[in-house]
């Protein structure tokens, strides 16, 4: 079986653990938490990282942290994981959601902003605060009208930037967006911790603020003593060894991904009924975090009759994330209601992963591609 995802752990990774135990700092009072903190801001070009148990955890603490009211909305796409519409709603506000483009599956921004001019231009709705800003699967979302309308409907930023480690948006690190960036560091991101997240912001003021809700809102004066409602996020002295360690290699890593991206683009390129990842926009160049595939409307079967048939044959595969107008949680809660977003939903059925790890050998990534061939050619879709 060829899995969906290995990650690389061939770095300083054992070295640092060792560290770690050898010295007994292992909770999130170690050093290696601060470093792993400065060294992903400067990374990035930012002032601050706060580091945090996962990418959903760091979510919940950026919308937390704009101090929004119960009501308020945050403008996000339909297409992402329900980590990003789970934060809005866990405090109370609700999401806002716009369809996706259909080439490089990231927020259709043409759409977001006739949301926008619809809503807070024509029927002066004030309850729009923030925007989402999800980059997915390689390609980052198209900053430069998010950032024009941000400014001009004075609405924040958050930028989830968990698929980004490396990238950039017209030569700018991802993750430096916004009031703040979110990163994750789950085994199929570019970096990993096994589990792990991070914010990033360079507002002095939001950093201090996140610090706290990622450790119970402790405060100043007498311990233990609390005026508000934290949470524990915070990540261990392990976690961070590891990441310190893995980001030593970033560079190697999206190199590395990049060069599987291309490899299954070529093998792939001239099959019939499916659409290939972009390589690049005009912003940006693919980094692959997942090579998507989505079977063309021609195409007899699903995306998950495609990937039953793919482990069939030994090779794993996972499906596209499914859109938040259909999630069964927030249709239970009222949400989304009479909603479609006709990208989203073809996307969600369409639409699948293929073994996209670090680990994964040029010959596996052939391995896939002739298993892809073989099956659109015995489903009678290729010749
Ligand atoms: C992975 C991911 C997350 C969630 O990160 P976890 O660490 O798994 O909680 C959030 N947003 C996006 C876009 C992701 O890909």
């Amino acid at each position: 079986m060829i899995p969906v995802n290995q990650p690389l752990l061939e770095g300083n990774e054992k070295k640092y653990l060792a560290e770690c135990i050898d010295t007994g700092w292992i909770s999130s009072e170690g050093p290696f938490v601060t470093r792993f903190e400065e060294q992903m801001a400067a990374a990035v070009g930012r002032r601050h990282g706060i580091a945090v148990c996962n990418g959903t955890a760091a979510l919940e603490a950026a919308v937390a942290a704009l101090d929004l009211q119960p009501g308020d909305e945050v403008v996000m796409p339909a297409f992402a994981i329900i980590s990003c519409a789970m934060a809005v709603v866990r405090c109370g506000c609700v999401p806002v959601l716009v369809d996706s483009d259909p080439v490089n599956w990231n927020v259709d921004t043409g759409k977001l902003r006739e949301k926008l001019e619809q809503e807070i231009g024509k029927n002066g709705n004030r309850r729009i605060k923030a925007i989402m800003a999800v980059h997915i699967y390689g390609l980052p979302t198209d900053m430069d009208p998010i950032l024009e309308m941000a400014d001009r409907y004075g609405l924040a930023i958050i930028e989830d930037a968990a698929e980004m480690h490396g990238q950039s948006y017209k030569g700018r690190p991802c993750g430096s967006f916004g009031a703040l960036s979110t990163f994750s560091f789950y085994p199929n991101k570019h970096i990993t911790t096994g589990e792990g997240g991070m914010l990033l912001t360079d507002d002095d003021a939001l950093a201090e603020r996140c610090r706290s809700l990622r450790n119970l809102c402790f405060q100043g004066g007498r311990r233990f003593v609390h005026e508000e409602l934290g949470y524990n996020f915070r990540m261990s002295n392990l976690q961070a060894a590891v990441g310190v360690a893995q980001l030593e290699r970033l560079e190697a890593f999206v190199a590395r991904k990049r060069r599987m991206g291309r490899r299954y683009t070529e093998g792939l390129a001239g099959v019939e009924g499916l659409e290939l990842m972009p390589e690049r926009t005009s912003y940006a160049e693919n980094i692959y975090w997942v090579y998507g595939v989505v079977l063309k409307d021609e195409v007899p079967f699903d995306a998950a009759a495609a990937m039953s048939r793919l482990a069939e044959r030994g090779i794993g595969s996972r499906p596209f994330f499914w859109p938040m107008h259909e999630q069964p949680v927030f249709r239970r809660m009222g949400l989304f209601k009479n909603q479609t977003f006709p990208v989203s939903e073809r996307l969600a059925r369409r639409g699948f992963y293929l073994p996209s790890g670090l680990a994964l050998s040029a010959e596996q990534a052939d391995e896939v591609t002739e298993a892809v061939k073989r099956l659109m050619k015995d489903e009678g879709v290729a010749k």
